[in-house]
């Protein structure tokens, strides 16, 4: 039996948060969810954006499932997302992107992880005015967190029989900070001759993956490019309700969707619960659990290929509810 940490978070976190638990626990893995929460919501009751439970329970679980957590634009607020990756050292954050077939999108033939720097860039939060008019935002890359995340897209490449791992970066104008990122690429790449060293600069890779995605397999990134380029993939297969990721450090991982808190559909029983309950697909392979994380993903697969109980986003009329009841029953058949 394991013990995960459950953090509903906010908008539509707690409808699709109860969606994916129920899902999970339809494949008979045992889990005991210890469920715990941060965010808005909890602020407004409680005055406390994180409350101590929240960390002890991390810290005694390990593992987490979590919903997306809204974070206000503007000054006084830290987004609690990045402040959990940073003081968990959770530096790679994974995101597979793959093509649904059912879907309808230009391409059906993308199947590409992103491995994204968790900790630093210009998500350090390091931010001031120089005078008025005019305000500065510190980048930080380091040797350190640049190795350990390209190591990290490169054995995910060998390990998963995969040809190339693409650079992504713009050292021809950051000639230091990506610089050292493409530097740290090049020393890695030496160790793994079987594997090709794509390097493409960023703007050039966002033209690339909307022409030809394909030839992308696995792509290492620094924490904006990769942030960006995440929500640029997950509109490439169908949009943001389908892509699922994880935040990995060498003690603690949690799982949560690509996507933030919606708050345009949230409370309307709208939102497509696919993303976060392949997140919790992921969780199982990481607790190795490998036979019920891939019945999830078939019967995930299944459902939005039949196309009679998905969400208003991929085209259909179904409600969060009707399609995760779907997908459990599903489950249920192919067991
Ligand atoms: P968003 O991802 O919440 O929403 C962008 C668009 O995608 C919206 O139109 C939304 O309705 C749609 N969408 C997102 N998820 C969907 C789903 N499961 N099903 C159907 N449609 C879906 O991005 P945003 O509006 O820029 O951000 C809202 C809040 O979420 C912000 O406060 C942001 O900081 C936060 N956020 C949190 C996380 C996280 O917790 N990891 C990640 C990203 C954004």
């Amino acid at each position: 039996m394991y013990k995960i940490t459950l953090i509903p978070g906010d908008g539509i976190g707690p409808e699709i948060i109860e969606t994916a638990k129920n899902v999970i626990d339809a494949t008979g893995v045992v889990i005991e969810w210890d469920m715990v929460n941060a965010g808005l919501d909890v602020y407004a009751k409680e005055g406390i954006l994180i409350p101590q439970k929240v960390y002890d329970s991390l810290e005694k679980n390990r593992v987490a499932l979590k919903g997306p957590i809204t974070t206000p634009i503007g000054q006084g607020f830290q987004s609690i997302n990045v402040l959990l990756r940073k003081k968990y050292d959770l530096f790679a954050n994974i995101r597979p992107v793959k093509s649904i077939p059912g879907i309808r999108v230009p391409f059906s033939n993308i199947d590409l992880v992103i491995f994204r720097e968790n900790t630093e860039d210009l998500y350090i939060g390091i931010e001031k005015m120089i005078s008025p008019g005019i305000a500065e935002a510190a980048k930080r890359i380091t040797e350190k967190g640049s190795r350990r995340i390209i190591q990290a897209a490169f054995d995910y490449a060998k390990a998963n029989h995969k040809s190339k791992v693409a650079v992504v970066h713009k050292a021809n104008i950051m000639k230091l900070t990506d610089g050292l990122f493409l530097a740290c690429a090049r020393d890695i790449a030496k160790a793994y001759p079987e594997i090709q060293l794509q390097e493409v600069i960023v703007d050039n890779m966002c033209m690339q993956l909307v022409m030809n995605p394909a030839q992308f397999e696995v792509i290492a990134t620094t924490n904006l490019y990769g942030d960006i380029l995440s929500d640029l993939c997950a509109g490439l297969v169908g949009g943001l309700g389908l892509v699922p990721g994880a935040n990995i450090g060498n003690s603690m991982a949690i799982f949560e969707a690509v996507h933030g808190s919606a708050p345009d559909i949230a409370g309307k029983n709208a939102a497509n619960p696919t993303a976060v309950i392949l997140s919790g697909a992921m969780m199982l392979e990481h607790l190795g659990e490998k036979d019920s994380a891939d019945l999830i993903y078939l019967a995930v697969k299944e459902i939005i290929q039949q196309g009679e109980h998905i969400t208003k986003d991929l085209g259909g009329n179904a409600t969060t509810t009707e399609m995760s009841r779907a997908i459990i029953e599903k489950i249920l058949t192919l067991k």
